[in-house]
């Protein structure tokens, strides 16, 4: 069987250990003698998954007993509007940082809720950098300050958080929970789409201070309110069940290889091997994002002209590595890296742009 080295910015690599092992648990799950797609979400069987996926969540990022963990749908496209309608109150405007395509999201859907202002922005800068603490400006009286951890699509990765005092820290994880050590404590809400670095898409985690999920509007309807997804753990109505479950399975690997230091080890271990062939390139390769907000999960890059990069997309593509192409919106190249990638495809991607640049500098 040929893997192909996959570089896909999401739905992203899943481990191989993982796939096999649900593969292997695929028709009959612990002889039940069905799927665990078939059963009930009410189930014995389904209930321990669901708990054992929360407690591993716990456990591998160290979060404190007053905080909740939430499996829910909709992907963190809909976190963009579902925290707002929480946790945005009259008067108290929602602070966000703007650094780059999710930012802008998450702010537009905000906007359609309340007030929000801008606390720091890279525009200027074409979003290639995060900015430094220092230039985030948190009012007062804001709701909350939300920013995005790793910009995806630009490349580009907080390397500290703010302290934002009594104003609940807010934060869009979705390309880059777990893929380091994190202080929990710091935020107010963490939230992720599980379909790069958690497991398949179909699931997204959500984890909140107790005190927030508590304090929201009651008008909000059910299935948009954290109370209702909290207080039912998560089983309020029917989950993704299959998605949950593989992403229990994801933490376990993760859990093996040791927690997440040793996967923001790995992480720089591969990452580095393909900014060093950039930075290497005598200018043949250009890294797009600054070097001090360089992400650890997506690196973009670009070559000379248009056409180069269309070249290195087929030539890449002839000898198996997929998703190099960058996002539609920037262009150039991304290779994504998550937690899953090994290190192998990396040294191959070394390599190859290497050769690439001899056969063609
Ligand atoms: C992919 C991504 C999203 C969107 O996730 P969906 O699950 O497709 O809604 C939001 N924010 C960031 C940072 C992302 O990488």
């Amino acid at each position: 069987m040929a893997r192909a080295f996959n570089f896909n910015a999401g739905p992203a690599a899943i481990p191989l250990e993982v796939l096999q092992q649900a593969q292997e648990q695929f028709v009959d799950y612990h002889g039940a003698g069905m799927s665990i797609m078939e059963m009930s979400h009410r189930s014995a069987l389904y209930e321990d998954v669901n708990n054992e996926a929360q407690a591993l969540m716990r456990e591998l990022l160290g979060i404190p007993s007053h905080y909740e963990i939430m499996f829910l749908q909709g992907g963190a496209s809909t976190q963009f509007a579902m925290l707002p309608m929480n946790l945005l109150r009259e008067g108290q405007p929602a602070a966000y940082v703007q650094t780059g395509a999710w930012a802008d999201k998450a702010i537009k859907e905000a906007k359609l809720i309340g007030e929000t202002v801008i606390a720091a922005s890279t525009a200027e800068d074409k979003f290639m950098r995060m900015p430094n603490l220092a230039e985030i400006a948190v009012p007062a009286n804001a709701s909350y300050l939300h920013l995005t951890s790793n910009e995806t699509i630009g490349g580009t990765q907080f390397h500290e958080f703010p302290d934002t005092g009594s104003v609940p820290l807010v934060a869009d994880m979705s390309s880059d929970i777990l893929s380091r050590p994190i202080d929990v404590s710091k935020f107010g809400v963490i939230y992720a789409g599980a379909q790069k670095n958690l497991g398949p898409s179909g699931a997204t985690v959500v984890i909140m201070r107790e005190d927030l999920v508590k304090d929201n509007p009651k008008t909000i309807p059910a299935m948009f309110r954290y109370e209702t997804h909290a207080k039912a753990k998560s089983l309020y109505n029917t989950p993704p069940s299959f998605a949950v479950y593989m992403v229990s399975l994801v933490l376990k690997w993760i859990q093996a290889k040791g927690g997440v230091a040793e996967m923001e080890q790995y992480n720089r271990d591969k990452t580095k091997l393909i900014y060093d062939v950039i930075d290497g390139s005598g200018g043949y390769y250009k890294g797009c994002a600054h070097e001090g907000s360089r992400s650890l999960m997506n690196i973009t890059f670009r070559l000379g002209s248009e056409e180069l990069e269309k070249q290195f997309v087929k030539e890449s593509e002839k000898e198996g590595f997929i998703g190099l192409k960058g996002h539609r919106d920037v262009g150039g190249l991304r290779a994504s890296t998550y937690n899953a990638v090994p290190l192998e495809s990396c040294q191959a991607l070394a390599q190859f742009m290497k050769d690439f640049q001899q056969r063609n500098g």
